[in-house]
């Protein structure tokens, strides 16, 4: 499997952090001086690991995390996030041109999947855009390329333009491009030979065929088993041809993720398509978000963050300051925080998330013990409804009798309807914008 080792490294660095309600400074440091080892074992570009674990650690200790997530939910997110950046933030699209055809012209090394893409992208231009592609057989030096393109081109009924081995690529280029023109083809794959290895005759060839058809996209064909090496290659093809965009193959081996993570930040230039496979059909739109969660193998992890942070920030925050505004805060509401909190992490963030303290000094040692959450829900869920939504009528003897059920002792209810009571004081004064007296409150 791809990234299978990286994956794994990753998630036991942050794993870690799961156990703790709190970070410090030295836990980050730790966890960024794993992933770095994790990504520099995954053959990422020494340069991107140092900048990828600069950008993390910054964020990570600084204010930009979101308050309603735990440590390790706030980690995964800011690696994922930056991940997700290093590999170019948005899918890029294939370029349309505004006349007729398209011109895309394949480059790469040999054995890399050059002669493979070109037919996995005319067929989804078949089938996805309607489009009428032609194919250029433009390899003489391979002897099997010619071959090959027209047994996929029969596969996939799309026609191929050859003239054999005989002829140079730019006449062949050249008759092919008046072929489609008479054909009226909209898209017209051009196929070039590669080589081992980087050479000048190759270069000037394709520079040649690149002057000729002018083609709206050059698209590099690398392979991601290949490593650092497939992003040697892509720095040296980028400076001689200016490609316009990069397509990664044979993803479904077992790379370890170097080129994936190295090849946007190291040539500035975007992976369009994955390949996956050796089917005509395994060729995919490169998105970088969804290449970040399973890089990180935490969908499910991710899915929740972003689901938490919109439930919480949106929807929940709106309603708190309803009820502030209205002064209509009761326990109902009070258990509701608590049990949403309890789902996402730490109990301090429950006081964070009130509109206007996230940054407030005063908070910055108060920390609630997980424990007394549940003792306070046993203490709340004693109440009648209507004890929940009119606190006022919690006289003593109905408060014994919520210690008796919640198995709690007296003083600890009392304790807990006065903090409640102070807490809905102090969200009255709150939302008239009176911010005095939280730290009394703080200090109970
Ligand atoms: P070219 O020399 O660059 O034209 O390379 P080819 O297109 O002939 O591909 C070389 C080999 O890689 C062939 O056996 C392809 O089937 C295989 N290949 C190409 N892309 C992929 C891919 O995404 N996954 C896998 N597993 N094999 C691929």
């Amino acid at each position: 499997m791809a990234f299978e080792g990286l994956t794994e490294r990753l998630q036991n660095a942050i794993g870690k952090l799961k156990r703790k309600g709190k970070v410090s400074e030295a836990d980050v440091r730790e966890v960024m001086r794993e992933i770095r080892l994790a990504l520099l074992e995954a053959d990422v570009n020494f340069k991107v690991v140092k900048d990828f674990v600069k950008n993390v650690r910054e964020k990570a200790i600084g204010a930009k995390v979101l308050e309603s997530l735990t440590p390790a939910q706030q980690i995964v997110k800011i690696v994922n996030d930056e991940l997700t950046k290093v590999m170019g933030q948005e899918a890029v699209p294939l370029s349309k041109a505004a006349k007729i055809p398209t011109i895309i012209m394949m480059v790469g090394l040999q054995g890399a999947g050059k002669t493979t893409t070109l037919a996995k992208l005319a067929l989804k231009l078949k089938t996805e855009k309607k489009a009428r592609p032609l194919m250029i057989a433009g390899d003489i030096y391979r002897p099997a390329a010619i071959d090959q393109l027209q047994s996929l081109g029969q596969q996939i009924e799309v026609p191929v333009f050859s003239l054999g081995t005989d002829t140079s690529p730019v006449e062949i280029v050249r008759q092919g491009l008046a072929s489609a023109a008479e054909k009226k083809n909209d898209y017209v794959l051009i196929d070039t030979a590669g080589r081992l290895q980087i050479d000048e005759k190759l270069m000037a060839e394709l520079a040649q065929i690149k002057a000729l058809a002018q083609p709206d996209e050059i698209l590099l064909t690398v392979d991601a088993m290949t490593g650092q090496n497939a992003v040697e290659v892509a720095k040296g093809f980028n400076e001689q041809l200016d490609v316009t965009g990069v397509v990664l193959t044979k993803l479904d081996g077992d790379t370890r993720g170097g080129a994936a993570l190295s090849i946007r930040a190291v040539t500035g230039k975007p992976i369009k398509f994955i390949g996956q496979g050796e089917k005509m059909t395994d060729l995919d739109v490169f998105h970088p978000d969804r290449m970040a969660s399973r890089i990180l193998g935490m969908g499910d992890m991710l899915t929740l963050i972003e689901k938490a942070q919109q439930d919480f920030d949106e929807k929940k925050a709106v309603e708190m300051q309803e009820k502030m505004r209205e002064n209509s805060f009761d326990f109902n509401d009070f258990l509701d925080q608590m049990e949403q909190v309890q789902k996402m992490g730490p109990m301090d963030d429950l006081i964070k998330m009130i509109p206007g303290l996230a940054n407030n000094p005063a908070l910055k040692n108060f920390q609630i013990d997980e424990k007394q959450i549940t003792h306070i829900k046993a203490i709340v869920l004693s109440m009648t409804p209507q004890e929940r939504e009119q606190p006022d009528v919690l006289n003593p003897s109905r408060r014994r009798r919520i210690a008796a059920g919640s198995g709690r002792p007296i003083q600890e209810v009392n304790r807990m309807i006065k903090q409640f009571n102070q807490m809905k004081k102090m969200m009255n004064n709150f939302s008239k914008g009176n911010f005095n007296g939280m730290e009394n409150m703080l200090g109970n």
